[in-house]
């Protein structure tokens, strides 16, 4: 498979009053054509900065890239001028935000949003451009688009909106599609209908998306391979049957019982996990989970733990899942 997208190392921190925070702190995954890989965490793991590193979105000057690569079609993204990166957005790589109003322009009739990408981008004329976006409106499911390409966002509901801006997202045939929480806003059964209508644009067009959510369900539903982010890093990833069959981290065992099963509602509770994630300004020297962690151990509090492969998919950053920890914990106590 061809990696369209590799992330190495990357370390993303923002300028603050108060000092720095350090948001991403070395993270590596890869993204191959056509599959679906989920950013998964908690608000504050650093998913979304993530996201806005590849987008080349740092607000700067407070946030900046300390360290690292992004490497998207064999060019390093991090070098790129404002102009560069322009051309890439939208062009290669389609974004879906949580609130589809922040992405469409209030006083501008939906037809003609998705008419300017095809216009500014792909050279088409108006006319050809009208009948792209008709053509486009019905592949992702509007209804009577001939009608609805005059109509303005506040005549769409929430789920229809959304649609639009992964209609605006796909207008350029972008390698891949970037999609932050975009389901988040919306209700559960319009939620199941975008899941439909990103998974159908996956089979059909072959494209790749990274979608960062906090809900592992939405997971399960659209995704090949998972990487669950905490603390600014990514503590264990795999596919979809490896985090949901076979999870290594406690952290990822905390979220998966945090995700509603539907034979289980009514019976089984849903758990919280308890405590709060550690302070991004200081973040601790060991395992960043340590202080929510029941498992946790002398070593995991001194010492940050290594990532163990399990399969050439499967990786966790736990020191369970350490042989050397019993070492480890010796020295910790003191021992031989
Ligand atoms: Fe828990 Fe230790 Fe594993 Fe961190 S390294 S998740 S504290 S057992
Ligand atoms: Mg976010």
């Amino acid at each position: 498979m061809e990696r369209l997208l590799e992330i190495n190392d990357l370390h993303v921190s923002f300028k603050m009053y108060k000092g720095e925070i350090q948001a991403v702190r070395g993270v590596s995954f890869h993204l191959e054509a056509g599959e679906t890989l989920a950013i998964v965490g908690e608000s504050g793991s650093g998913k979304s900065v993530t996201a806005q590193a590849i987008m080349g979105m740092i607000p700067k000057p407070h946030g900046r890239i300390k360290n690292g690569n992004i490497i998207f079609k064999d060019k390093e993204i991090t070098t790129l001028s404002k102009k560069q990166l322009q051309k890439l957005r939208g062009k290669e790589i389609g974004m879906v935000f949580q609130d589809p109003m922040t992405s469409l322009n209030p006083t501008m009739k939906i037809g003609h949003q998705i008419d300017e990408v095809f216009i500014k981008k792909q050279k088409a004329t108006k006319k050809e451009a009208k009948e792209k976006t008709i053509e486009l409106m019905k592949s992702v499911g509007i209804a009577d688009a001939e009608t609805r390409y005059s109509q303005y966002p506040h005549e769409f509901s929430g789920g229809m909106r959304q649609r639009i801006v992964i209609a605006i997202a796909l207008a350029c045939n972008p390698a891949i599609i970037i999609a932050d929480e975009p389901t988040t806003a919306l209700d559960v059964t319009i939620q199941a209908q975008i899941l439909t209508l990103l998974r159908k644009i996956q089979t059909e067009k072959n494209s790749s998306i990274l979608l960062i959510t906090h809900d592992l369900g939405v997971v399960a539903e659209v995704a090949d391979r998972v990487a669950v982010m905490y603390a600014g890093m990514v503590i264990e990833t795999g596919t979809v049957t490896e985090i949901f069959e076979q999870p290594k981290h406690p952290y990822t065992w905390g979220l998966l019982r945090s995700v509603p099963k539907p034979d289980a509602i009514g019976k089984e509770r849903l758990i919280p996990i308890e405590g709060t994630p550690p302070d991004l300004f200081s973040p601790p020297k060991g395992c960043p989970f340590a202080a929510r962690c029941p498992h946790a151990m002398e070593v995991c509090v001194e010492h940050m733990p290594g990532a163990e492969n399990f399969s050439d998919s499967h990786q966790a950053r736990c020191w369970l899942n350490d042989p050397r920890a019993q070492a480890h914990l010796q020295v910790a106590a003191g021992g031989e």
